[in-house]
């Protein structure tokens, strides 16, 4: 496609904060749109004005979406072109953009996408975590109802998971995630892309006694390893976490480890010392042996 057809609607992925991750098609469809709609006007004219792009702009977000929605969906039925662009990355994904797109669509406008930089995509192949398969949760939930019954939901959730979060709740979030989920394999990625890119490897334990110390900045993607538990092993509906130590310590023997890793674990997992498991097991044994 070399010159837009009338009355589209293309969504333009953005860098998430390098400004040479920006792909040659993008530049050419801000070049030839109508109209661009920006989450943020400021953000893009920097990008435009780099690229040396002028173009008319106006600002499409969360507080505007519906009385400035329903004013692109009529340029855009009158058959002009228009681009979306969010924040960063992909309009869509954790941003105004799907509302949009799904009124679009049902009033037949032509939709386009133009691939690009995503933050979740990003920091799933730097995690070192599994990008076989994997689930996207965006933002928890504010509501504390509504996160724990979440978390719980994702349990036994075997796919990476992928959470996006601001650094001012991330130690709260890195806390629940431990107590929900267990002291997972874990990545937080950070800045990605820009001058203070980190990431950062570990278990969620030692993320949060990381971030403990030294204050979280920047914007943040969290990604977590699935549940390892052996469904076959865990009754119906019952999470891990709420199997006694003995059933653990079976569920993790069970799936290949060695018993004196499963205990070094589990007791992790517990908040207490091997030791103690270990005296906890041996009871347990001789108590169902009489
Ligand atoms: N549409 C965007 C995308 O495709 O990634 C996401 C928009 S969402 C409102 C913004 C969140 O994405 C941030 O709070 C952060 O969790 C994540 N994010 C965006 N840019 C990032 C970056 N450079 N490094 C790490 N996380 C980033």
């Amino acid at each position: 496609m070399t010159t837009p057809e009338s009355g589209v609607l293309y969504l333009c992925a953005t860098p998430i904060g390098n400004l040479e991750d920006i792909t040659l098609r993008v530049l050419r469809v801000l070049k030839e749109v109508d109209l661009i709609a920006a989450e943020d006007t400021r953000r893009t004219r920097k990008l435009l004005n780099h690229y040396d792009i002028r173009a008319e702009l106006t600002s499409y977000h969360d507080h505007n979406r519906r009385s400035k929605g329903e004013n692109l969906l009529e340029q855009l039925a009158a058959g002009r072109n228009v681009a979306l662009v969010s924040d960063a990355g992909m309009p869509g994904i954790s941003d105004p953009g799907e509302e949009l797109v799904l009124e679009a669509l049902s009033r037949g406008i032509p939709v386009v996408p133009l691939p690009g930089p995503s933050a979740l995509i990003t920091a799933l192949v730097v995690s070192g975590l599994s990008a076989e398969r994997f689930v996207f949760e965006g933002f928890l939930p504010r509501k504390n109802k509504d996160r724990t019954e979440r978390l719980t939901e994702l349990a036994t959730e075997v796919r990476t998971i992928i959470f996006y979060e601001a650094p001012h709740r991330l130690l709260k979030t890195l806390e629940e995630l431990l107590a929900h989920l267990g002291d997972r394999p874990a990545c937080a990625a950070r800045e990605l892309t820009k001058r203070y890119e980190e990431v950062r490897r570990g278990t969620i334990g030692q993320l949060l006694e990381h971030f403990s110390s030294q204050a979280p900045k920047g914007e943040f993607v969290l990604v977590i390893g699935g549940y390892s538990g052996s469904r076959k092993t865990v009754k119906e509906g019952q999470e891990y976490r709420s199997l006694t130590p003995d059933e653990q310590v079976r569920v993790l023997t069970g799936e290949g480890m060695l018993p004196n890793e499963a205990i070094k674990k589990v007791a992790r997992q517990m908040g207490v010392p091997r030791r103690e498991l270990y005296r906890l097991l041996k009871t347990n044994k001789n108590r169902s042996r009489n």
